[in-house]
């Protein structure tokens, strides 16, 4: 898939393609985020494909693209670090130089994708700018770079720059919004930078975290330690549809882990302990009571009743519950 705000670069360079002006480097670069590796790898898949749609994407379909996709095509090489921040040793350019003096095998191109193309060492970007110095016919080698100043001016100088650019602000919020689960896309876009796939990554970082920190707010509501009334508050802040479909998934998960020891398919497989001892502080029937007020609520949610007000109804009763369990114990 071609990302929106790459598409303007990807009609170019197929453009290019059919005029037969493909030039034999390209340096991808970018701010991090843009997904360059992504449009690196549709472009090699592309020119591998022996039927590419009007719009030069892969048809899917053909020897080239079915032996693209398994990572097996004998005209595609990737080169890459072992691990990340490690740097790119020369060896790996050799096994290309000694790959590259032959034709395709497929008989039509051949491409190379060095990625992130910084993590050259000196050795190796020395060894990769004899190749550069003398090209070959249908053979394309693309860099990958969201920090090309750190590359040698004469391998940069032999490359023709794509430089993708971040989408429009409004593009990029439209985008995000429906990927983000119900946060602040906006807010979420600022703090990467306008970069959206990273945006998308700090979402994902950053829900998990307030996921758990609200089901450690469940928790201590429910053994007395948090008031209900400022935790209503707290998960009333994120999206409440999504805060209160979490909260129905810990009590489904705590019901099946009161009712065996090593239950198949958990919602949240990542909290198992903490679910583990909600589940064994309360009775099945006071479990099933909280998961109907928590149905009830996601039903009513967008009615005339506030959702803070849906938020303490479901913490009162957790709250109720605890108390009862406290009475108990006496
Ligand atoms: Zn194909």
């Amino acid at each position: 898939m071609i990302l929106p705000w790459q598409q303007a670069d990807w009609k170019r360079v197929q453009e290019a393609r059919r005029a037969g002006r493909l030039p034999h480097a390209l340096l991808v670069t970018g701010a991090a985020g843009l997904e360059k590796g992504g449009f690196a790898r549709n472009l090699a898949a592309s020119l591998l494909c022996s039927a590419p749609d009007d719009g030069g994407l892969p048809c899917g379909h053909c020897r080239g693209c079915h032996l693209f996709q398994v990572g097996t095509h004998p005209d595609y090489l990737r080169i890459t670090q072992e691990q990340p921040g490690q740097v790119i040793p020369i060896d790996s350019i050799r096994e290309y130089i000694s790959r590259s003096g032959l034709t395709a095998q497929a008989g039509g191109y051949k491409v190379v994708v060095i990625e992130p193309a910084d993590a050259l060492n000196m050795a190796a970007a020395n060894s990769l700018l004899k190749t550069l110095e003398e090209p070959v016919a249908w053979t394309l080698i693309i860099l990958v770079s969201s920090r090309p100043g750190q590359l040698p001016a004469t391998i940069r100088s032999r490359c023709q720059t794509i430089n993708i650019h971040p989408p429009a602000r409004e593009a990029a919020i439209q985008w995000l919004a429906g990927r983000v689960g119900g946060l602040d896309a906006a807010l979420l876009l600022d703090l990467a930078c306008g970069a959206p796939l990273h945006a998308v990554k700090l979402a994902e970082e950053g829900v998990l975290t307030l996921r758990g920190q609200l089901l450690d707010e469940f928790a201590g509501v429910l053994a007395g330690r948090n008031d209900p009334v400022v935790a209503a508050d707290n998960w009333n802040k994120p999206e409440p549809a999504l805060v209160l479909s979490w909260c129905s998934g810990w009590i489904i998960d705590a019901l099946r882990l009161k009712a065996a020891q090593d239950p198949p398919g958990l919602i949240n497989p990542d909290q198992i302990k903490r679910l583990q001892a909600i589940g064994n502080a309360l009775e099945f029937s006071e479990l099933y009571e909280l998961l109907d007020k928590v149905y009830e609520a996601i039903r009513t949610l967008g009615s005339q009743l506030n959702s803070l007000m849906l938020m303490e109804g479901v913490l009162l009763e957790i709250a109720a519950a605890g108390k009862k369990l406290k009475r108990k114990k006496r």
